[in-house]
């Protein structure tokens, strides 16, 4: 992708346990719980956490399952490798041993999912900090004989051991969508509000009643770099996708919307203006745009089409 940054929003979110939380840890251990928690080395001790990359699983297969709402095509499947919804991964792998593969063309021809999450060939635009716990850490609680199976976290009939479990504390993580289109923060919203909403189970057992979790976005902060910028006028702002800070030969190449603007009500911090490099809007949660960027989100997949590719695999059965 684009190495230059052009846009920026970046969201703090916190995260409760609603109810025992489990998230494993890779680490076989000797002793102690069968299934431990995950910890990292904090302020001198080891302490629970909630990874990054687990926050960005569960919110990746959230978006997957809203996109099929939509139509069960419109999201590749990552563990596919064929039929319609192949892995824009895997598709790249094939298409890569007869032609040139540039990293316009991968975004311009990876699903919805893939152009904000990435895939095995390209990053994403989504990056998901660690979230560690706000304050002291909880502790964790030792729980037996629920019947999760260790390995699928279905459920296993008869198998009795111990796990470790997390049922309070704050974990505070930081959301990064850089070069953004617009419909991208629109479907981060959808993610949001499910989160909120205690629809989105974090870690193992899910099926047994673990996982619950709230989540709570505590600001948002939107960052504009380069001479597109935009600036507030008159209580309000313009919000701009990077379709229109970029020349629009680019923005064709890598098929994003442009103009991809919408304007909004903004009476919250501005830093920018002459002599600025970065210029920052920032929101509350109550003050973000969330209902006129959902609507791009809702209008952007209603039309998105699959590239012709992947519709001509149909046919011939991912030969
Ligand atoms: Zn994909």
């Amino acid at each position: 992708m684009l190495k230059q940054l052009v846009n920026e929003c970046v969201i703090k979110l916190a995260i409760r346990p609603d109810g025992p939380i489990l998230v494993k840890s890779g680490i076989e251990t000797v002793s102690g719980p069968d299934m431990a928690f995950v910890r990292t080395w904090r302020d001198g001790e080891p302490q629970v956490y909630l990874p990054g990359s687990s926050l960005k699983g569960v919110l990746r297969s959230h978006a997957e399952r809203i996109t099929r709402t939509f139509n069960e095509t419109k999201a590749c499947d990552p563990f596919s490798k064929k039929g319609p919804t192949m892995s824009c991964g895997h598709r790249f792998e094939r298409r890569k041993k007869r032609e040139e593969l540039n990293n316009s063309l991968v975004y311009a021809q990876s699903c919805p999912i893939c152009r904000l999450f990435g895939s095995t060939w390209y990053g994403g635009r989504l990056a998901t900090a660690d979230a560690y716990a706000e304050g002291r850490p909880p502790g964790v609680e030792q729980r037996d004989g629920v019947g999760i199976d260790r390995f699928t976290g279905g459920a296993a009939r008869g198998a009795k051991f111990e796990l470790e479990v997390v049922t309070s504390g704050t974990f505070v993580t930081i959301l990064h969508i850089r070069n953004f289109e617009l419909w991208q923060l629109g479907l981060v919203g959808f993610l949001l509000q499910d989160l909120k909403d205690g629809l989105i189970r974090v870690g193992m057992g899910k099926s047994r009643g673990l996982g619950k979790v709230r989540g709570e976005v505590r600001s948002i902060r939107v960052d504009f770099l380069g001479p597109q910028a935009p600036a507030p006028g008159n209580g309000t702002l313009t919000l701009k996708g990077i379709g229109s800070l970029v020349p629009s030969e680019m923005a064709d190449a890598y098929g994003m919307v442009h103009p991809d603007e919408v304007t909004v009500t903004f009476s919250g911090e501005w830093q920018g203006g002459e002599g600025h490099i970065r210029h920052t809007a920032r929101f509350t949660d109550e003050d973000f745009p969330w209902a006129a960027l959902g609507r791009r989100w809702v209008d952007y997949i209603q039309v998105y089409e699959r590239p012709l590719e992947m519709a001509l695999e149909r046919f011939t059965g991912g030969a």
